[in-house]
Protein backbone atom coordinates (compact mmCIF):
# COMPACT_ATOMS: atom_id res chain seq x y z
CA UNK A 1 0.00 0.00 0.00
CA UNK A 2 1.50 3.34 -1.17
CA UNK A 3 1.91 5.91 1.81
CA UNK A 4 -0.83 8.87 0.62
CA UNK A 5 1.60 11.89 0.07
CA UNK A 6 1.53 14.33 2.93
CA UNK A 7 3.16 17.31 0.79
CA UNK A 8 5.10 19.83 2.20
CA UNK A 9 3.51 23.23 3.81
CA UNK A 10 -0.16 21.54 3.34
CA UNK A 11 -2.65 21.63 6.17
CA UNK A 12 -4.23 18.46 7.88
CA UNK A 13 -8.21 17.63 7.17
CA UNK A 14 -8.38 18.88 10.81
CA UNK A 15 -6.69 22.21 10.00
CA UNK A 16 -3.17 21.93 11.44
CA UNK A 17 0.21 21.78 9.99
CA UNK A 18 1.63 18.69 8.52
CA UNK A 19 3.70 17.44 11.45
CA UNK A 20 5.71 14.34 10.94
CA UNK A 21 6.36 12.37 14.41
CA UNK A 22 9.85 10.12 15.57
CA UNK A 23 10.34 8.07 18.51
CA UNK A 24 13.29 9.13 20.02
CA UNK A 25 15.23 12.02 21.04
CA UNK A 26 18.74 11.47 20.09
CA UNK A 27 20.87 12.75 17.27
CA UNK A 28 19.27 11.12 15.05
CA UNK A 29 15.90 12.32 15.92
CA UNK A 30 17.18 16.19 15.98
CA UNK A 31 18.84 15.24 12.03
CA UNK A 32 15.70 14.15 10.98
CA UNK A 33 13.67 16.81 12.49
CA UNK A 34 16.22 19.40 10.86
CA UNK A 35 15.54 18.10 7.45
CA UNK A 36 11.42 17.93 8.13
CA UNK A 37 11.48 21.24 9.31
CA UNK A 38 13.85 22.75 6.05
CA UNK A 39 10.56 21.04 4.03
CA UNK A 40 7.95 23.19 6.08
CA UNK A 41 6.88 20.39 8.28
CA UNK A 42 5.86 20.50 11.74
CA UNK A 43 7.29 17.78 13.66
CA UNK A 44 6.73 15.92 17.12
CA UNK A 45 8.91 13.82 18.98
CA UNK A 46 8.20 11.57 21.89
CA UNK A 47 11.66 11.24 24.30
CA UNK A 48 11.10 11.27 28.21
CA UNK A 49 14.84 12.99 28.30
CA UNK A 50 13.46 17.07 28.48
CA UNK A 51 16.99 18.04 26.96
CA UNK A 52 16.95 15.31 24.41
CA UNK A 53 18.80 16.70 21.28
CA UNK A 54 15.62 16.23 19.14
CA UNK A 55 12.94 17.19 21.78
CA UNK A 56 15.05 20.82 22.06
CA UNK A 57 14.44 22.06 18.37
CA UNK A 58 10.99 20.40 17.73
CA UNK A 59 7.29 21.66 17.78
CA UNK A 60 6.52 19.41 19.61
CA UNK A 61 7.87 17.20 22.52
CA UNK A 62 6.21 14.59 24.41
CA UNK A 63 8.06 13.47 27.38
CA UNK A 64 6.80 10.29 28.34
CA UNK A 65 8.15 6.85 28.30
CA UNK A 66 7.75 5.03 24.58
CA UNK A 67 5.19 3.00 25.68
CA UNK A 68 3.33 5.36 27.23
CA UNK A 69 -0.42 4.82 26.45
CA UNK A 70 -1.02 8.56 26.98
CA UNK A 71 2.19 9.45 24.83
CA UNK A 72 1.09 7.63 22.35
CA UNK A 73 -2.07 8.79 21.55
CA UNK A 74 -0.88 12.11 21.98
CA UNK A 75 1.39 11.60 18.78
CA UNK A 76 -1.21 9.94 16.76
CA UNK A 77 -3.10 13.48 17.64
CA UNK A 78 -0.27 15.48 16.45
CA UNK A 79 0.90 13.16 13.57
CA UNK A 80 0.45 12.53 10.27
CA UNK A 81 3.21 9.74 9.48
CA UNK A 82 5.62 8.33 12.17
CA UNK A 83 9.03 7.42 12.23
CA UNK A 84 11.95 6.08 14.74
CA UNK A 85 14.83 6.64 15.14
CA UNK A 86 16.82 3.76 17.02
CA UNK A 87 16.03 0.45 16.92
CA UNK A 88 14.79 -0.25 20.58
CA UNK A 89 11.80 1.60 20.35
CA UNK A 90 9.32 -1.20 21.93
CA UNK A 91 7.76 -3.08 19.36
CA UNK A 92 4.50 -3.00 20.80
CA UNK A 93 4.40 0.87 21.01
CA UNK A 94 4.99 0.65 16.78
CA UNK A 95 2.44 -1.50 16.45
CA UNK A 96 0.02 0.67 18.34
CA UNK A 97 0.78 3.86 16.30
CA UNK A 98 1.27 1.50 13.12
CA UNK A 99 -2.61 0.79 13.39
CA UNK A 100 -3.72 4.25 13.21
CA UNK A 101 -1.14 6.12 11.53
CA UNK A 102 1.57 5.50 8.60
CA UNK A 103 4.73 3.92 10.82
CA UNK A 104 7.97 3.72 8.19
CA UNK A 105 10.01 1.33 9.30
CA UNK A 106 7.01 -0.70 10.34
CA UNK A 107 6.64 -2.69 14.05
CA UNK A 108 7.82 -5.89 12.38
CA UNK A 109 10.91 -4.57 10.34
CA UNK A 110 11.96 -2.96 13.52
CA UNK A 111 11.52 -6.55 15.37
CA UNK A 112 13.88 -8.06 13.20
CA UNK A 113 16.63 -5.55 13.60
CA UNK A 114 16.34 -5.47 16.87
CA UNK A 115 17.41 -9.17 17.41
CA UNK A 116 20.49 -10.62 15.97
CA UNK A 117 18.85 -14.56 15.85
CA UNK A 118 16.01 -12.88 13.64
CA UNK A 119 18.32 -10.53 11.54
CA UNK A 120 20.80 -13.29 10.90
CA UNK A 121 18.07 -14.86 9.79
CA UNK A 122 17.01 -12.80 7.67
CA UNK A 123 20.27 -12.54 6.00
CA UNK A 124 20.21 -16.04 5.23
CA UNK A 125 17.23 -15.88 3.68
CA UNK A 126 17.68 -13.12 1.78
CA UNK A 127 21.69 -14.74 0.56
CA UNK A 128 19.80 -16.51 -2.88
CA UNK A 129 19.04 -13.08 -3.97
CA UNK A 130 21.28 -10.92 -2.25
CA UNK A 131 24.83 -13.23 -2.92
CA UNK A 132 26.06 -12.41 0.86
CA UNK A 133 25.88 -14.90 3.68
CA UNK A 134 26.37 -13.63 7.27
CA UNK A 135 29.28 -14.91 9.02
CA UNK A 136 28.78 -18.68 10.28
CA UNK A 137 27.02 -18.28 13.57
CA UNK A 138 24.92 -20.35 16.18
CA UNK A 139 21.97 -19.08 17.86
CA UNK A 140 22.78 -19.97 21.90
CA UNK A 141 19.24 -19.78 23.48
CA UNK A 142 19.88 -22.51 25.92
CA UNK A 143 22.97 -24.05 28.40
CA UNK A 144 22.49 -27.22 26.03
CA UNK A 145 22.68 -25.21 22.63
CA UNK A 146 26.55 -24.39 24.40
CA UNK A 147 27.46 -28.09 24.06
CA UNK A 148 26.29 -28.33 20.59
CA UNK A 149 28.06 -25.76 18.74
CA UNK A 150 30.69 -26.47 15.80
CA UNK A 151 34.02 -26.70 16.51
CA UNK A 152 34.75 -24.50 13.29
CA UNK A 153 32.22 -21.66 15.13
CA UNK A 154 35.95 -20.76 17.58
CA UNK A 155 37.58 -18.66 17.78
CA UNK A 156 34.28 -16.63 17.90
CA UNK A 157 32.47 -13.59 18.99
CA UNK A 158 30.02 -14.51 21.52
CA UNK A 159 27.06 -11.24 20.97
CA UNK A 160 23.80 -10.46 22.75
CA UNK A 161 21.00 -10.91 20.69
CA UNK A 162 19.17 -7.85 21.92
CA UNK A 163 20.66 -3.95 22.70
CA UNK A 164 24.04 -4.52 22.07
CA UNK A 165 25.72 -1.22 19.80
CA UNK A 166 29.06 -0.01 19.55
CA UNK A 167 30.79 -3.23 20.39
CA UNK A 168 28.72 -3.56 23.49
CA UNK A 169 27.28 -6.87 24.64
CA UNK A 170 29.83 -9.17 22.81
CA UNK A 171 32.57 -11.35 24.15
CA UNK A 172 35.26 -12.58 22.36
CA UNK A 173 36.16 -16.26 23.48
CA UNK A 174 39.06 -18.86 22.66
CA UNK A 175 37.40 -22.35 23.11
CA UNK A 176 34.28 -23.84 25.13
CA UNK A 177 35.61 -22.97 28.56
CA UNK A 178 35.65 -19.64 27.58
CA UNK A 179 32.29 -19.71 25.93
CA UNK A 180 30.32 -21.15 28.64
CA UNK A 181 32.13 -18.45 30.81
CA UNK A 182 31.13 -15.46 28.54
CA UNK A 183 27.46 -16.41 28.56
CA UNK A 184 27.28 -16.47 31.95
CA UNK A 185 28.94 -13.18 32.25
CA UNK A 186 26.55 -11.64 29.70
CA UNK A 187 23.70 -12.79 31.82
CA UNK A 188 22.89 -15.97 30.11
CA UNK A 189 19.97 -14.04 27.69
CA UNK A 190 19.96 -15.02 24.33
CA UNK A 191 22.83 -14.56 22.38
CA UNK A 192 24.48 -15.84 18.69
CA UNK A 193 28.27 -17.13 18.63
CA UNK A 194 30.02 -15.86 15.35
CA UNK A 195 32.94 -17.10 13.77
CA UNK A 196 35.70 -14.70 14.34
CA UNK A 197 36.68 -13.22 10.52
CA UNK A 198 39.50 -12.07 9.37
CA UNK A 199 38.37 -8.49 8.47
CA UNK A 200 40.36 -6.73 5.92
CA UNK A 201 37.88 -3.28 6.12
CA UNK A 202 34.22 -2.55 7.19
CA UNK A 203 32.14 -0.79 5.09
CA UNK A 204 28.17 -0.36 5.10
CA UNK A 205 25.14 1.19 2.67
CA UNK A 206 22.33 3.16 3.22
CA UNK A 207 19.12 2.55 0.97
CA UNK A 208 15.84 4.58 1.07
CA UNK A 209 13.20 2.34 0.18
CA UNK A 210 9.62 4.17 -0.69
CA UNK A 211 5.88 2.82 0.18
CA UNK A 212 5.56 1.98 -3.83
CA UNK A 213 8.39 -0.46 -3.21
CA UNK A 214 11.15 1.50 -5.31
CA UNK A 215 14.63 1.67 -3.81
CA UNK A 216 17.51 3.76 -4.39
CA UNK A 217 20.61 3.27 -2.70
CA UNK A 218 24.16 5.80 -1.66
CA UNK A 219 27.48 5.21 -2.27
CA UNK A 220 29.57 2.69 -0.06
CA UNK A 221 30.92 3.91 3.21
CA UNK A 222 34.24 2.80 4.27
CA UNK A 223 34.21 2.80 8.04
CA UNK A 224 36.72 2.99 10.73
CA UNK A 225 35.86 1.98 14.25
CA UNK A 226 38.07 2.86 17.40
CA UNK A 227 37.00 0.76 20.60
CA UNK A 228 34.20 -0.45 18.84
CA UNK A 229 32.69 3.12 18.02
CA UNK A 230 32.80 4.74 14.51
CA UNK A 231 35.49 6.71 14.23
CA UNK A 232 36.04 7.24 10.63
CA UNK A 233 33.80 7.18 6.95
CA UNK A 234 35.21 7.64 3.52
CA UNK A 235 33.70 7.84 0.87
CA UNK A 236 35.14 8.83 -2.02
CA UNK A 237 36.78 6.57 -5.92
CA UNK A 238 38.96 3.58 -4.57
CA UNK A 239 37.66 3.80 -0.74
CA UNK A 240 35.28 0.19 -1.28
CA UNK A 241 36.70 -1.87 -4.08
CA UNK A 242 34.69 -1.67 -7.06
CA UNK A 243 33.28 -4.70 -7.49
CA UNK A 244 32.34 -5.36 -3.59
CA UNK A 245 30.49 -2.23 -3.46
CA UNK A 246 28.29 -2.83 -6.70
CA UNK A 247 27.38 -6.03 -4.58
CA UNK A 248 27.11 -4.67 -1.28
CA UNK A 249 24.64 -1.97 -3.32
CA UNK A 250 22.31 -4.66 -4.62
CA UNK A 251 22.40 -6.91 -1.50
CA UNK A 252 21.04 -4.20 0.71
CA UNK A 253 18.39 -3.29 -2.12
CA UNK A 254 17.50 -7.21 -1.60
CA UNK A 255 17.52 -7.35 2.09
CA UNK A 256 15.08 -4.20 1.92
CA UNK A 257 12.84 -5.75 -1.11
CA UNK A 258 12.62 -8.91 1.28
CA UNK A 259 11.57 -7.00 4.21
CA UNK A 260 8.84 -4.62 2.12
CA UNK A 261 10.83 -2.10 4.07
CA UNK A 262 9.64 1.28 3.51
CA UNK A 263 12.29 4.22 5.17
CA UNK A 264 15.68 4.23 5.34
CA UNK A 265 18.09 0.98 5.91
CA UNK A 266 21.72 0.54 6.82
CA UNK A 267 23.69 -2.64 6.26
CA UNK A 268 26.89 -3.14 7.51
CA UNK A 269 29.34 -5.47 6.13
CA UNK A 270 32.55 -7.17 6.64
CA UNK A 271 35.48 -7.22 3.79
CA UNK A 272 37.12 -10.35 4.22
CA UNK A 273 39.83 -12.66 2.86
CA UNK A 274 38.33 -15.53 0.62
CA UNK A 275 41.12 -17.62 1.35
CA UNK A 276 42.03 -17.35 -2.39
CA UNK A 277 44.27 -14.29 -2.54
CA UNK A 278 40.86 -12.10 -2.88
CA UNK A 279 38.55 -10.72 -0.94
CA UNK A 280 34.85 -11.22 -0.14
CA UNK A 281 31.60 -9.49 1.63
CA UNK A 282 30.13 -10.83 4.87
CA UNK A 283 26.75 -9.02 5.78
CA UNK A 284 27.00 -8.18 9.66
CA UNK A 285 23.97 -6.39 10.77
CA UNK A 286 21.17 -3.62 9.96
CA UNK A 287 19.98 -0.47 11.57
CA UNK A 288 16.34 0.43 10.57
CA UNK A 289 17.33 4.23 10.23
CA UNK A 290 20.05 6.60 9.25
CA UNK A 291 22.91 5.44 10.47
CA UNK A 292 26.37 7.58 11.41
CA UNK A 293 28.06 5.68 8.69
CA UNK A 294 25.64 8.00 6.43
CA UNK A 295 26.17 11.63 8.06
CA UNK A 296 28.43 12.50 5.19
CA UNK A 297 25.34 12.22 2.90
CA UNK A 298 24.25 16.02 4.60
CA UNK A 299 27.13 17.62 2.57
CA UNK A 300 28.22 15.56 0.03
CA UNK A 301 24.75 14.27 -1.54
CA UNK A 302 22.00 16.10 -2.77
CA UNK A 303 19.67 14.56 -0.98
CA UNK A 304 20.96 13.89 2.70
CA UNK A 305 20.06 10.08 4.42
CA UNK A 306 17.36 12.32 6.99
CA UNK A 307 15.63 14.19 3.66
CA UNK A 308 15.13 10.52 2.25
CA UNK A 309 13.89 9.57 5.74
CA UNK A 310 11.26 12.45 5.43
CA UNK A 311 10.57 11.91 1.64
CA UNK A 312 10.04 7.86 2.17
CA UNK A 313 7.91 8.74 5.62
CA UNK A 314 5.69 11.22 3.52
CA UNK A 315 4.95 9.14 0.93
CA UNK A 316 7.27 11.98 -1.72
CA UNK A 317 9.21 10.89 -4.47
CA UNK A 318 12.91 9.32 -3.90
CA UNK A 319 15.14 10.29 -6.94
CA UNK A 320 18.52 8.44 -7.10
CA UNK A 321 20.53 10.40 -5.00
CA UNK A 322 23.53 12.14 -6.51
CA UNK A 323 27.42 12.22 -4.41
CA UNK A 324 28.81 15.78 -5.80
CA UNK A 325 31.89 15.08 -3.50
CA UNK A 326 34.33 12.74 -2.01
CA UNK A 327 33.98 13.31 1.80
CA UNK A 328 34.89 11.82 5.02
CA UNK A 329 33.12 12.07 8.21
CA UNK A 330 35.00 12.45 11.72
CA UNK A 331 33.16 11.20 14.57
CA UNK A 332 33.61 13.99 17.79
CA UNK A 333 33.58 11.78 20.54
CA UNK A 334 33.00 13.83 24.56
CA UNK A 335 36.92 12.59 24.43
CA UNK A 336 38.19 15.29 22.52
CA UNK A 337 36.56 18.10 25.22
CA UNK A 338 39.37 16.94 27.44
CA UNK A 339 43.00 17.37 27.58
CA UNK A 340 44.49 14.04 25.68
CA UNK A 341 43.37 11.44 28.51
CA UNK A 342 39.63 10.55 28.67
CA UNK A 343 40.38 9.91 32.51
CA UNK A 344 40.73 13.03 33.51
CA UNK A 345 36.90 13.55 32.65
CA UNK A 346 36.53 11.61 36.04
CA UNK A 347 39.04 13.57 37.70
CA UNK A 348 37.31 16.75 37.81
CA UNK A 349 38.53 18.33 34.55
CA UNK A 350 36.54 21.04 33.31
CA UNK A 351 35.56 20.23 29.61
CA UNK A 352 36.70 22.83 26.99
CA UNK A 353 35.23 23.31 23.56
CA UNK A 354 38.03 21.96 20.67
CA UNK A 355 39.38 24.15 18.27
CA UNK A 356 36.26 24.87 16.24
CA UNK A 357 37.36 28.00 14.74
CA UNK A 358 41.09 26.68 13.18
CA UNK A 359 39.10 23.74 11.90
CA UNK A 360 36.52 25.92 10.24
CA UNK A 361 39.30 28.13 8.99
CA UNK A 362 39.79 25.19 6.65
CA UNK A 363 37.87 24.60 3.42
CA UNK A 364 34.55 22.36 3.07
CA UNK A 365 34.32 21.28 6.69
CA UNK A 366 31.16 21.39 8.41
CA UNK A 367 30.57 20.84 11.70
CA UNK A 368 27.34 19.01 13.48
CA UNK A 369 26.38 18.96 17.22
CA UNK A 370 23.98 17.99 18.35
CA UNK A 371 23.04 20.15 21.46
CA UNK A 372 24.54 17.80 23.74
CA UNK A 373 25.11 19.57 27.29
CA UNK A 374 27.93 17.81 28.68
CA UNK A 375 30.32 15.97 27.15
CA UNK A 376 31.92 12.49 28.13
CA UNK A 377 34.57 10.31 27.25
CA UNK A 378 32.72 8.12 24.59
CA UNK A 379 29.39 10.47 24.29
CA UNK A 380 28.43 11.62 20.91
CA UNK A 381 28.59 14.48 20.67
CA UNK A 382 28.71 15.54 17.17
CA UNK A 383 30.68 14.56 13.86
CA UNK A 384 32.40 16.52 11.40
CA UNK A 385 32.34 16.23 7.47
CA UNK A 386 34.70 17.25 5.62
CA UNK A 387 34.02 17.69 1.47
CA UNK A 388 36.60 18.96 -0.89
CA UNK A 389 36.97 18.70 -5.00
CA UNK A 390 39.42 15.88 -4.98
CA UNK A 391 40.67 12.65 -2.65
CA UNK A 392 43.87 14.39 -2.47
CA UNK A 393 43.19 17.33 -0.88
CA UNK A 394 40.14 15.76 1.16
CA UNK A 395 42.94 13.49 2.81
CA UNK A 396 45.08 16.72 3.07
CA UNK A 397 42.17 18.76 4.57
CA UNK A 398 41.79 15.40 6.94
CA UNK A 399 44.74 15.18 8.08
CA UNK A 400 44.85 18.71 9.09
CA UNK A 401 41.43 18.64 11.04
CA UNK A 402 42.90 15.31 12.62
CA UNK A 403 46.39 16.93 13.61
CA UNK A 404 44.07 20.01 15.07
CA UNK A 405 41.49 17.66 16.99
CA UNK A 406 44.62 15.48 18.46
CA UNK A 407 43.09 12.61 16.83
CA UNK A 408 45.52 9.58 15.29
CA UNK A 409 46.34 10.36 11.30
CA UNK A 410 44.44 8.60 8.83
CA UNK A 411 46.55 5.76 7.89
CA UNK A 412 47.34 4.78 11.81
CA UNK A 413 43.46 5.13 12.13
P1 LIG B 1 27.55 -3.38 17.24
O1 LIG B 1 26.06 -3.52 17.36
O2 LIG B 1 28.22 -3.14 18.53
O3 LIG B 1 27.95 -2.42 16.16
P2 LIG B 1 28.77 -5.41 15.54
O4 LIG B 1 28.23 -6.76 15.27
O5 LIG B 1 28.75 -4.46 14.39
O6 LIG B 1 28.02 -4.83 16.81
O7 LIG B 1 30.26 -5.58 16.06
C1 LIG B 1 31.08 -4.47 16.39
C2 LIG B 1 32.43 -4.58 15.70
O8 LIG B 1 33.10 -5.79 16.13
C3 LIG B 1 32.35 -4.71 14.20
O9 LIG B 1 32.24 -3.43 13.60
C4 LIG B 1 33.66 -5.43 13.89
O10 LIG B 1 34.75 -4.51 13.93
C5 LIG B 1 33.83 -6.38 15.06
N1 LIG B 1 33.24 -7.70 14.74
C6 LIG B 1 31.94 -8.05 14.93
N2 LIG B 1 31.69 -9.31 14.52
C7 LIG B 1 32.86 -9.80 14.07
C8 LIG B 1 33.28 -11.07 13.52
N3 LIG B 1 32.42 -12.08 13.36
N4 LIG B 1 34.59 -11.21 13.18
C9 LIG B 1 35.47 -10.20 13.35
N5 LIG B 1 35.14 -8.99 13.85
C10 LIG B 1 33.86 -8.77 14.21
MG1 LIG C 1 27.90 -2.59 14.11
Amino acid sequence: MSFKPLLPGSTSASGQQITLGVMGGGQLGRMFVQAAQAMGYFTAVLDPDPASPAGLISHFHIQTAYDDEQGLAQLMQRCEAITTEFENVPAPALVTLGAHRPVAPSAACVAVAQDRIKEKSHFVQCAPISGVFPAPYAAITSAELLATVPADLLPGILKTARLGYDGKGQVRVNNRDELAAAWAQLGQVDCVLEKLMPLRAECSVIVARGSDGKSVSYPVQANTHHDGILAITAVHEGAVPGELAERARASTIAIADHLHYVGVLCVEYFIVDNGQGGQDLIVNEMAPRPHNSGHYTQNACDMSQFEAQVRALAGLPLPVPRQHSPAIMVNLLGDLWFSAHAQRAQAGEKPVSPPWAQVLALPGTHLHLYGKLSPRPGRKMGHLNITAPTVAQLRDTTAQVLALLGLPALDAA
